[in-house]
């Protein structure tokens, strides 16, 4: 009997090759879909200025103990928490750290774009942030959450890695506010409720990303957990279409947490960070997570111990705590299987 034959006689069985087939090409469409994982990794609050610069002008590489970590990810990102420039005045606020550009090479050796928005670029006024920015730009080290204008600190940053278009947003919302940009005023992004929704629906219609991924900084400082505003903020950037949302600023981790099957790191703690002495302070969390067209599809973190020059190191070259797609909860990494 031909196989026509067998075609003919036998419809059930056309039915049967060609689910099959349909069968075959589904999965070979989701292959396809995990080739394309791109792996982005955040690190939190990283203070140039003080008792790091000084060791960053003597030679020393805060970042390096983490390099080899970093550099297996597709795309490196950390929080720039400092101005980074040569002029300006200290404003009045408590904290003011300003770095040497002489730390820009070595950011860009460990890192692909660093965030501005946060309550501590701005520290020695506009002069000193438009530094900053023309000597990131000169230095190819692009910046996310912060521009010359309210425009451009609005505008995501894109990557485009194996095909895959990630869109980034930075936002800032611990005061002061004055640091925000406007229409005519240079600054950073302010996380109001309305233009984050419309920014994060710009960033698929019109920058075309296939994910968004919005990087905090929020929350209060020393709470180990987070709070209303943080929950209701993430919520709604989950629900305006962000794949994953990753905070800082407290200066101590906070908990991980699923809404709608996308992962919500509230706060990753300090990286580069000098001048604290509880263990919380000098914990950090190293978020990496995994994506592809469907959105990220797991999470892994590497817990930093800081020491007392501000230099963050390893706990372990294995990741601490993991996440898949599907679950509800961060989890210790289940351990190697031992033969
Ligand atoms: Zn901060």
């Amino acid at each position: 009997m031909s196989l026509a034959h067998t075609y003919q006689c036998h419809a059930p069985k056309r039915w049967l090759v060609r689910l099959a087939y349909a069968g075959l090409m589904g999965l070979s469409l989701q292959a396809l879909a995990d080739d394309r994982s791109v792996s982005m990794v955040f690190v939190g609050d990283i203070m140039l200025a003080d008792k790091v610069g000084q060791g960053i002008r003597d030679g020393h590489d805060p970042l390096q103990p983490f390099a080899s970590i970093l550099n297996k990810s597709d795309i490196r990102i950390g929080n720039l928490e400092c101005v980074v420039a040569t002029v300006g005045e200290a404003v009045d606020k408590p904290y003011t750290f300003r770095a040497h550009p002489r730390v820009v090479p070595l950011l860009k050796r460990h890192l692909d774009a660093v965030s501005v928005a946060n309550n501590h670029t701005g520290d020695f006024g506009h002069v000193a942030f438009k530094q900053m920015l023309q000597t990131l730009q000169q230095a190819k080290l692009p910046y996310v959450g912060g521009g010359m204008d309210l425009t451009q600190a609005h505008t995501p940053l894109m990557f485009e890695r194996q095909g895959l278009r990630i869109a980034l947003l930075a936002y800032n919302e611990f005061f002061p506010r004055s640091f925000e940009a406007d229409v005519d005023k240079p600054g950073h992004a302010w996380s109001d409720d309305e233009q984050v929704a419309a920014d994060i629906r710009d960033a698929r219609d019109k920058h075309r990303a296939d994910l968004v991924i919005a990087f905090m900084h929020w929350g209060f400082e020393n709470e180990t957990r987070s709070n209303a505003r943080q929950q209701q903020l993430a919520r709604l950037m989950i629900d305006a279409g962000a794949d994953a949302v990753i905070g800082g600023h407290p200066h101590v981790t906070q908990e991980m947490a699923v809404y709608k099957d996308k992962p919500v790191f509230y706060s990753l703690g300090n990286f580069v960070f000098d001048g604290f002495s509880s263990k919380d302070n000098n914990t950090g969390w190293v978020v990496r997570l995994n994506m592809n067209t469907t959105g990220v599809t797991s999470a892994t973190v590497h817990e930093a111990r800081i020491d007392k020059r501000g230099t963050p190191r390893p706990e372990s070259a294995k990741p601490r705590y993991c996440w898949q797609q599907g679950e509800s909860l961060l989890r210790i990494c289940a351990a190697p299987l031992v033969e």
